[in-house]
């Protein structure tokens, strides 16, 4: 059994050519969670009992279909971020208020993998409602770097990420509003994609702010997550701000010749950690070697896009928060009259960061205010989204650092929101612009903590970033290494 693979293609090989059950691979997973998840704690939820019923039905198609009738993801066993509902699984969002809760239905980019032959394993970690950067705001455990376990691994999708790191999985789903794919792949090593705001449908998806909410893939690689991505991308009538357009294929680039890559000065600034900056420059230049045209471009308004990001997102939050009555769902605290059950049972199931944005986003909604903040915000976030249309007119993409650090200490931002907001300057800008990122390993700081870009694309160009970070991947060792190794 230690000889199992741990790459999606081998996996998925591994399985259909016999040389290992579906029910084997499965329980060898749970082995590998049990081994490690205590130190990590990456996991709220450890669904082993349905899981091993899925391998062994998987193991039954396998003996009695044909392989060109297979689904083509049979068996692979993959996570699932706590924000995304999957029936008859509790759903918590990481919140004291959902505690109990069990979901009644999938997740329309859940229901496709299940579709495809994903074995769910279990729901990962999150800050929460997916308001953090570090999985600390999570209301049940604080996840551990692999890296470091001393070291947050990022959020607010770090259960996924570390999972991922960890080897206890080699796919996990994220949500990402305003990095939460991204800062979470920078701080654990691993290679994960944003999507366009649209291209997968946020049906089932625990809304934290509807207009920036994305769904996601964490892997070790471009080439491992790409399938993945694939399967969960499309239209779904479900979800009316979904795309109805074509999913391109990623090609597979032998060079970078013809690809021009934007290098925006506004994202190598004062400030950043100086590994951050020398290892992106390396990766730059590594891409440069294999081909591409670096051209250095603007986006004049990325200064905004913090202060733009925490209105709307909290705004957002506010009014999506408002369902958590302590009647329909989850947590429901005994009170006299209904307003004292929806203090009561608000009061005790929000966590701080929570409450923090919901009275924030409520103030910048309120009569009197609503134009000066939310509406302000809203023309400056069409600026901001403008310098990506212009920027795009002249490159493919855009690379730049994640995050302005490594993996910063358990409890080093917990007392100071602002310095935990400012973790988020450079992630921000793609959400509120809508466009996809691709966030994968390009070094290690002098810790030893894994040091990660991203790169930007236009609108629906998942299959560009995909293909350029496969080609850079293909060339460089970053994403093979393990904290294990
Ligand atoms: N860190 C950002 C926030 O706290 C982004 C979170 C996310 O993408 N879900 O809002």
């Amino acid at each position: 059994m230690s000889t199992m693979p741990n790459t999606v293609q081998e996996i998925l090989a591994g399985i259909r050519t016999k040389q290992f059950s579906c029910l084997e691979l499965t329980q060898h997973t749970f082995q590998k969670i049990k081994a490690q998840e205590s130190q990590i704690q990456a996991f709220l939820y450890l669904a082993e009992e349905q899981a091993l019923i899925q391998a062994k039905k998987a193991d039954e198609l396998l003996a009695s279909s044909k392989s060109n009738q297979l689904p083509p993801l049979l068996g692979l066993p993959i996570g699932v971020k706590d924000v995304l509902n999957v029936a008859d699984m509790p759903s918590t969002a990481g919140s004291k208020i959902l505690n109990g809760y069990i979901s009644p239905y999938t997740a329309t980019s859940v229901q496709k993998l299940v579709d495809a032959g994903c074995i769910i394993i279990g729901k990962m970690n999150t800050d929460e409602f997916a308001m953090g950067s570090s999985t600390e705001n999570s209301a049940y455990q604080t996840t551990r770097n692999p890296w470091n376990t001393d070291h947050v691994p990022g959020g607010s999708s770090g259960g996924s990420a570390a999972a991922v790191a960890s080897d206890m999985l080699s796919i996990a789903l994220g949500t990402d509003t305003g990095g939460s794919v991204r800062q979470p792949c920078s701080f654990c090593g691993t290679t994960g994609i944003k999507t366009t705001y649209g291209r997968v449908s946020r049906y089932g998806l625990i809304a934290y702010a509807s207009s920036l909410d994305s769904v996601g893939v964490i892997g070790k690689s471009a080439q491992e997550i790409t399938p993945i991505y694939q399967t969960m991308a499309g239209y779904d009538p479900m979800d009316s701000t979904s795309a109805n357009l074509i999913v391109q294929t990623p090609e597979s680039l032998d060079s970078l010749k013809g690809i021009k890559i934007g290098i925006p000065k506004e994202y190598f600034i004062e400030g950043i950690q100086p590994e951050v900056k020398q290892k992106v420059n390396q990766a730059i230049e590594k891409m440069a070697q294999l081909g591409a045209e670096i051209i250095p471009v603007s986006l004049p308004h990325t200064e905004y896009a913090l202060p733009v990001y925490y209105l709307i997102a909290p705004a957002e939050a506010s009014a999506n928060l408002a369902r958590f009555d302590g009647v329909r769902y989850g947590l429901r605290n005994q009170a006299a009259t209904p307003e004292d059950l929806f203090k009561q049972t608000r009061g005790q199931g929000f966590g701080n960061e929570v409450k923090r944005r919901i009275m924030l986003g409520t103030y910048a909604l309120s009569a009197g205010y609503y134009d000066a903040f939310y509406g302000k915000a809203q023309k400056v976030r069409q600026l901001i989204r403008q310098d990506f249309i212009d920027v795009f007119k002249s490159v493919d993409c855009i690379a730049a650092p994640v995050a302005p650090t490594t993996a910063f200490k358990i409890g080093e931002h917990t007392n100071d929101p602002l310095a935990m907001y400012l973790e988020d300057v450079f992630t921000l800008p793609a959400n509120l612009a809508g466009v996809p990122g691709v966030a994968f390993p390009v070094g290690f700081d002098n810790q030893n903590l894994p040091v990660g870009m991203q790169l930007m694309g236009n609108y629906y160009s998942e299959h560009t970033l995909l293909s350029i970070t496969n080609c850079y991947q293909a060339n460089t060792n970053w994403h093979n290494a393990s904290p294990q190794k």
